[in-house]
C-alpha cells in the first residue's frame, strides 16, 4: 500500500484513508506519497479512447490501491465528476481547457467533489461522523458547500464575512440547507478564520470531530491531475507526444495535481506557472531566495492573491528541498531541474485586462481574469522559446466569466450570460442567518446549543 509521509518530517506515515480524514498532519506539514506509481506511455496514450471517468479510474486506483473496491471508486468517480471539462482550440498550436462547468464554476468543483464523496466512504466505514468548518472570503465556501450537500455523516458549517462576499457567492453557501449551514459573521475573513482555528483547538468541541476541507487536504489534490491526463490525451496524436500546460497559479494545488501527473508519465514539454502581482515563486525560481509577499497584494485575479502558497511545500520536496509552513527553506531543491521543468512569470493587472480585451477582439470569445492570467503567461513562453514553437499547448480556464461580472462589464463592455449552475442558485431562496456572532463565545455556544 502507497503510503504518505509529512513535508515537514516529523509526525508518522499515514495510508491514502488517513490522509483524507486528517486533512493537514499533525506537525503542521502537507500529507504527500512516499512514491509515485507510474503509467508507460502507450496506457496514457490509450486514454484518448476513454472518457474522464475512465481515465479518472484508471489513474486513481493506481494509487488508492485496495483501500476502495473497484464498484465504490467508480461510483465516487461518477457522482464526482458528473459535468463537461471542454477542450477548444484557439489557434495554431494553442488549445484552452474550461474547468467551469460544475456546480460553482470553478476548476474547485473537481477536488471538492471528489474529496467529498472520499470522505463520506471513508467515514462509513469507520463509522464515524465529522462536522466540517471552513472559513471562506467568498470563493471556496461556496465550492466545499455545494460538493458536501447531502453527503451522509457530514456536516458543513461555513463561516464568511457578511459584508465582503458577493451577492452570488453567498447564496451558494445560503440556499442550500439540510447539512450545510452558512454562518455571515459581522467581521473580516480573519475573523472567521480566527473562529475556525479556536474551535478545532478547542477540548470542549472534541467529541464534535471538527474537521477541515481547505485545499490543503490530499484529497482535493489528487483529482486535480484527472484533467491533465484528459486535455493530453484530446489534442495530442502521437505515442509519447509532449505538450505544454499554463497554469494560472494562487495555492499551488492545480499545480502541484499537474506535477504529479507528470510524475506518473504523462509527457509534458513544460509547465507555465502564471502567477498574479503575487510573485513569490518567479522570484524564487530566479533567485534561489525565497521570500514571502506580506501582506498579499490585492489583484483582479482574486483567487491567487496568495503570498505564500502552501502547496509549495509539496512542490518544493519533489524537487528534493523542504520548506515550513511559515515559508521557510529547510533544505534546497533542485533549482535547476525546477527551472527545466516549470516556467514561471508573473502577470500584471494591467496584462491581465489587456488579455482579457484582445482575447476577445481575436477569437470573440470571453475569458476570465484568472484564465487570463494564464494566456498571457503562455504569449510570453512562445516569445521566448524558439524550440517549442510546434509543441501543443493547453491553457487552464480555471472559472467561468459570468463569476467575475464587473472586471468582464467594465472591460468589454458585456455582462456576461450566467451558466444555467449559477442561475439557479440567484433563483434560490435563501436561509436567513441563523445566528449573530461577535465573538468566538458566541459561535461555541451555537455549536454546543444545535449540534
Ligand atoms: C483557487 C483558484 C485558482 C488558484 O488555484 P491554486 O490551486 O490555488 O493555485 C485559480 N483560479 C480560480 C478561479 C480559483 O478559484
Amino acid at each position: 500500500m502507497i503510503m504518505l509521509h509529512s513535508t515537514n518530517r516529523n509526525a508518522p506515515k499515514v495510508n491514502f484513508k488517513e490522509a483524507i480524514l486528517k486533512g493537514q498532519a499533525p506537525d503542521k506539514g502537507l500529507y504527500m506519497l512516499d512514491e509515485i506509481p507510474t503509467l508507460n506511455d502507450e496506457e496514457v496514450f490509450s486514454f484518448r479512447d476513454l472518457e474522464l471517468p475512465q481515465i479518472a479510474y484508471n489513474v486513481l486506483s493506481k494509487i488508492i490501491g485496495d483501500l476502495i473496491p473497484k464498484k465504490q471508486l467508480e461510483s465516487i468517480i461518477n457522482r464526482a465528476l458528473n459535468f463537461e471539462i471542454p477542450i477548444r482550440h484557439v489557434s495554431n498550436y494553442d488549445y484552452m481547457m474550461y474547468i467551469d462547468q460544475g456546480p460553482t464554476c470553478s476548476f474547485k468543483d473537481v477536488g471538492a467533489r471528489t474529496l467529498a464523496r472520499l470522505m463520506e466512504y471513508f467515514l462509513e466505514v469507520e463509522n464515524k461522523d465529522v462536522i466540517i468548518i471552513t472559513a471562506t472570503s467568498g470563493d471556496t465556501g461556496g465550492a466545499v458547500a455545494q460538493a458536501f450537500y447531502e453527503m451522509n455523516r457530514i456536516k458543513v458549517i461555513v463561516l464568511y464575512p457578511k459584508n465582503e462576499v458577493s451577492n452570488l457567492q453567498r447564496k451558494q453557501m445560503t440556499t442550500l440547507g439540510k447539512n450545510v449551514t452558512a454562518i455571515g459573521i459581522s467581521g473580516k475573513f480573519d475573523d472567521c478564520q480566527r473562529f475556525a482555528k479556536m474551535a478545532f483547538a478547542d477540548k470542549d468541541l472534541e467529541h464534535f470531530n471538527l474537521t477541515s476541507a481547505n485545499s490543503i487536504n490530499f484529497g482535493r489534490l489528487l483529482p486535480q491531475t484527472l484533467y491533465y491526463f484528459l486535455g493530453y490525451s484530446r489534442v495530442t496524436e502521437d505515442l509519447g507526444e509532449k505538450v505544454i500546460f499554463s497554469v494560472p497559479s494562487g495555492n499551488f494545488g492545480n499545480l502541484v495535481g499537474g506535477l504529479i501527473a507528470f510524475r506518473m508519465g504523462l509527457p509534458v514539454k513544460k509547465f507555465i506557472s502564471a502567477v498574479n502581482e503575487n510573485d513569490e515563486f518567479p522570484r524564487y525560481v530566479r533567485s534561489g531566495k525565497y521570500q514571502k509577499v506580506e501582506p498579499s497584494k490585492n489583484c483582479l485575479s482574486s483567487a491567487m492573491n496568495v503570498g505564500h502558497p502552501s502547496n509549495l511545500a509539496r512542490l518544493i520536496e519533489m524537487y528534493g528541498g523542504q520548506i515550513d509552513e511559515t515559508g521557510m527553506v529547510h533544505k534546497d531543491p533542485d533549482l535547476e531541474r525546477i527551472r527545466n521543468d516549470i516556467y514561471a512569470i508573473s502577470v500584471t493587472d494591467e496584462d491581465t485586462k489587456k488579455a482579457i480585451k484582445d482575447f476577445y477582439k481575436e477569437y470573440a470569445k470571453i475569458i476570465e481574469p484568472h484564465g487570463a492570467v494564464g494566456w498571457t503567461a503562455l504569449q510570453a513562453y512562445r516569445k521566448e522559446s524558439l524550440t517549442d514553437r510546434g509543441t501543443k499547448s493547453i491553457t487552464i480556464e480555471t472559472a467561468h466569466p459570468a463569476k467575475f461580472p464587473e472586471a468582464i462589464i467594465s472591460l468589454l463592455n458585456i455582462t456576461p450570460e450566467l451558466p444555467q449552475a449559477l442561475e439557479i442558485i440567484v433563483r434560490k431562496n435563501e436561509f436567513p442567518n441563523p445566528v449573530e456572532i461577535n465573538a468566538y463565545d458566541d459561535f461555541k455556544k451555537y455549536l454546543q446549543a444545535n449540534y
